[in-house]
């Protein structure tokens, strides 16, 4: 039975619910995944909500992004867009009245006042408080103004923000990540909830989903945690108004995922970018597992795991509090491992598109050419980081084919079978092979190291390095002999007499 379930009573719902601008950000990615794992854990609920209130930032594009983020990585939700529930709808967007009820409500119950300070009256207050070493945060100017006063400011044509009013006291909470945590009152002064336009803020509207969507749970970045006070407020003034579900939810941050020179993992640093896993060969499994290193670990020093090992596993009191590097080079690491853990048919099936994409393959390869790709994968896989090295290690294949790449050798490695040691080995191996009356891996193996290492006296690796680059193109390649099979014996033929 799962046993991280709040207090064994409310079932656990979490939400993932990102503000679609730009290509998503693996940390975003990795907040998916902690929340995904908790319910799966639970046996809770996963909701995937859409904060696209900002239509100056928000992009459709970006949105389309998230959802296929998500189903690449294998995290499916339960309530949200594309699936429904009973809580939708789940685009902000599309919540408009909903909020400006629950406004309505805040302000009728007397939790918030308009506020008419201009932008320029608030920052030269905010100059003042600091030169004499103040809190620079709002000072309540309009909490307490008088219907005069109001007057006069709408009669000026002042616009207002909605501020929800603070109420004056400590900010406590056990984070499930980091433990207590404390903010001061003169930390947290009023907040805006409505813009002067009427549109709702952030600060309203995530609260209130929450609240309205029973979320029992929040799982989200350090860099939100400066927000959780005024959350929590907010969520007592809905408890108090009967909105929402009447409880409010555990809180916990997860550790920054660090980048270069120890900083936060910026935007602009491509490793951030979501969409460069996929079109750079990284599988699903790789990837995830490595998001979930990312501030948790399985136990022992296990690094390797599937989502479902994770899932069945994740505990949050393991998450860890402290910052998280983003390792491109482990990263890389563990991708490779999963492509040699992957079954080989499975892996040459999601290599196909890049040897299409490369030109390696025609568009539409032929049976023959799939079943040469899955013949081939698994000479390939423990030397491959990435799928898209494939193309380099199984493009001579296909090289000459209709459709496909011509067969070049690597520009770096044609040295070794220009070489003058190169070529009585090239000369040798013609006639040697020319000769074999099977072709097969066994004959083609035994009477090249007859021919060149035993009678000859050649190195082996002097003797087979100028061979496989003249078959394959280049030095890391599947071996040797295994190619010279797939290839056949006019292939092998022809290119070790071009070369
Ligand atoms: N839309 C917010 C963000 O992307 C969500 C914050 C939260 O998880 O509460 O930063
Ligand atoms: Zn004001």
């Amino acid at each position: 039975m799962p046993d991280s379930q709040a207090d064994g009573a409310t079932p656990v719902r979490v939400r993932f619910c990102p503000s679609p601008t730009g290509d998503p950000h693996v940390g975003m990615l990795r907040t998916a995944l902690f929340n995904w794992a908790f319910a799966r854990h639970t046996g809770g609920t996963f909701v995937f909500r859409i904060e696209d209130t900002d239509a100056q930032r928000d992009s459709e594009e970006s949105y389309q992004a998230l959802i296929y983020a998500l189903r690449w990585l294998g995290l499916d939700w339960d309530e949200g867009p594309e699936v429904g529930g009973d809580h939708g709808p789940y685009r902000q967007s599309q919540r408009g009245d909903i909020y400006r009820d629950v406004a309505d409500q805040l302000i009728a119950g007397g939790y918030t006042y308009e506020c008419f300070c201009t932008a320029d009256e608030l920052s030269q207050r905010r100059e003042l408080a600091r030169k004499e070493g103040r809190e620079s945060g709002y000072d309540g100017h309009c909490r307490e103004l008088s219907a005069d006063q109001i007057a006069a400011y709408r009669a000026e044509g002042r616009s207002y923000v909605v501020r929800f009013k603070m109420p004056t006291k400590d900010w406590e909470w056990t984070d499930l990540v980091r433990g207590p945590v404390i903010f001061k009152s003169e930390f947290v002064p009023d907040f805006a909830l409505i813009r002067a336009n009427g549109d709702p803020l952030y600060t309203l509207v995530n609260p209130v989903d929450d609240a309205l969507m029973g979320i029992t749970h929040v799982l989200r970045g350090e860099d939100l945690l400066s927000s959780t006070p005024r959350q929590l407020a907010l969520h007592g003034a809905l408890v108090e108004l009967g909105i929402g579900s009447g409880a409010i939810p555990e809180y916990g941050h997860l550790p920054y995922v660090m980048g270069e020179g120890n900083k936060k993992l910026s935007k602009r640093d491509p490793t951030s970018s979501f969409s460069n896993y996929p079109k750079q060969g990284f599988v699903r499994e790789g990837l995830a597992n490595y998001l979930a290193l990312l501030g948790w670990s399985l136990g022992g020093d296990r690094e390797f795991f599937s989502l479902d090992e994770m899932a069945q596993a994740f505990e949050i009191s393991r998450v860890n509090a402290s910052p998280a590097k983003f390792d491109i080079k482990k990263c890389t690491a563990i991708n490779a491992d999963w492509i040699r853990a992957l079954d080989p048919d499975d892996v040459a099936e999601r290599l196909i598109p890049f040897l299409i994409e490369a030109g390696a393959l025609p568009p539409e390869p032929t049976d023959a050419q799939r079943a040469m790709v899955h013949t081939a994968t698994p000479l390939v896989t423990e030397r491959m980081q990435t799928l898209t090295q494939s193309v380099g290690m199984l493009g001579f294949l296909f090289a000459g084919q209709p459709g496909c790449n011509t067969f070049a050798i690597d520009s770096v490695d044609v040295a070794l079978v220009q070489a003058p040691e190169a070529r009585p080995v090239l000369e040798a191996a013609v006639i040697v092979l020319s000769h074999l009356n099977t072709w097969d891996l066994a004959s083609i193996q035994d009477s090249l190291r007859a021919a060149l290492i035993d009678e000859m006296g050649i190195k082996p690796k002097l003797a087979f390095t100028p061979l496989r680059v003249a078959i394959t193109g280049r030095r890391v390649s599947p071996p040797l002999f295994e190619s010279m099979e797939l290839l056949g014996r006019d292939e092998t033929l022809a290119r070790l007499a071009s070369a």
